[in-house]
């Protein structure tokens, strides 16, 4: 079979098995290709070509692709015990709770253990009600959670939510930022305020520095639990162990999951404080299970991930290298005025918001034909975001810094043409 014939078997069998618009806007975007491997931040396709991934897997591939010490660390546990009985103790889920008490903000202690960031917000939720006693969830407008149903009655963007109503009841959405609307409908009622440190899909939108602090003593003040989703934000991402630290905020409840499998394996945590999970789960330890949740090589995967990040000085790895990607970008914003309207972010967790969403798209489609892999923000199709594994290297910024100038300029050109 040729490599032209795999691929239109592969994408032919999206058409008819999986789903045929997503087949569609897959090739409209220039991704009309067969992924075949990866290693490090490059990856290769069925037709032959090398991408340099600056998605990242929105966020998952903070190690890169196939990290080899995450990978031995699996392929060790896989050849002893893959999957728990699930009636013994288990030692790579002891050791991963352990790890996550020891490198979490403040005295977040206890972990539960599931397989991806929804489930991660389930939990969440289920604890928050179950601890306080209290049903309802103040959200916020653009902020991205998951698409179950009770991770879809947080995230805030009505084309996702709608076709789904009546969803779950008690949540209410208010502007990204705006310290006065959390005050307004934060009450008696309130288990808790769900919010992402930095939005990543609602357009990668950091807050202003009062921001995090002003929603920490909101809920004090009012006994509601902040829960920060760092799904997406978590694990050096940002140029911080956690996004929480850039403002020196604790939060009741943490998620995670994405960076935590290492790229590796899927996996995802809900994080909190001893008094909360003993009011949670002290009557009724089964309350909250999941069958593969915390299976043990998801958890060799995440303790492979952390250490790997400690060692390696990842967190100051994405300080660097977004310092240098930020500047870069921001020089092709100033020769683009008309086209771009910010460059923002921290660390390397980038977007840039584009005046034009055609320009947008068609700058995506002009950078996978120059070797780099780039996506817009699922709630934000203004803004391109640029999420490339912590591990890239000086030239490698360099490349997708010019591959973004050159489609952006081609792009600018094809708009003045039509
Ligand atoms: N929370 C945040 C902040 C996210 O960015 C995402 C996914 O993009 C999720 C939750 C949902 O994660 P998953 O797709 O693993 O369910």
């Amino acid at each position: 079979m040729t490599p032209e014939d795999r691929i239109e078997e592969v994408i032919s069998k999206y058409q008819r098995y999986v789903n045929p618009g997503l087949a569609s806007l897959m090739k409209f975007g220039g991704f009309g290709d067969v992924e075949v491997s990866a290693s490090g931040c490059i990856v290769r396709t069925a037709s032959g070509s090398e991408y340099l991934d600056c998605l990242g897997g929105y966020g998952v591939f903070t190690l890169g692709h196939s990290h080899p010490d995450v990978v031995q660390a699996v392929r060790r546990q896989l050849e002893v015990m893959p999957l728990s009985s699930r009636t013994f103790f288990q030692e790579p889920l002891a050791n991963l709770a352990e790890k996550l008490a020891q490198v979490a903000p403040g005295d977040l202690q206890y972990s539960f253990l599931c397989n991806s960031g929804t489930e991660a917000v389930e939990g969440a939720l289920k604890i928050a009600r179950v601890a306080t006693g209290r049903t309802r969830f103040v959200c916020t407008v653009g902020g991205f959670h998951g698409k179950s149903m009770g991770s879809l009655s947080a995230t805030g963007r009505e084309v996702f939510r709608k076709p789904f109503d009546p969803l779950v009841p008690g949540f209410v959405h208010v502007p990204f930022d705006d310290v006065a609307a959390v005050e307004e409908h934060v009450d008696a009622e309130t288990a808790g305020v769900v919010v992402e440190p930095i939005q990543g899909e609602g357009g990668i939108r950091c807050p202003h520095p009062d921001y995090l602090p002003r929603l920490r003593e909101i809920c004090n003040s009012r006994g509601a639990l902040l829960i920060l989703d760092e799904v997406q934000t978590g694990l050096a991402r940002t140029g911080a162990m956690f996004a929480c630290y850039h403002w020196n905020v604790v939060p009741d409840i943490m998620t995670l999951a994405k960076a935590l499998g290492g790229g590796v394996m899927p996996i995802g945590a809900v994080m909190s404080t001893a008094p909360i999970w003993q009011a949670a789960f002290d009557e009724n330890p089964l309350l909250h299970t999941s069958t593969f949740g915390g299976n043990p090589l998801a958890c060799a995967a995440g303790l492979a991930t952390l250490h790997v990040i400690e060692r390696d000085g990842l967190v100051e790895r994405a300080q660097t290298r977004g310092n240098q990607l930020l500047d870069g970008l921001r020089q092709v914003q100033a020769r683009f005025p008309d086209a771009l309207a910010e460059v923002r972010g921290m660390g390397l967790m980038v977007g840039v918001e584009f005046k034009i969403k055609d320009v947008a798209e068609l700058s995506i489609n002009g950078m996978a034909r120059r070797g780099v892999i780039a996506a817009y923000t699922l709630n934000n199709p203004y803004v391109m975001r640029f999420e490339p594994p912590v591990i890239i290297t000086e030239e490698q910024v360099n490349q997708a810094v010019n591959a973004f100038g050159e489609a952006v300029e081609e792009a600018v050109a094809m708009l003045a043409d039509v």
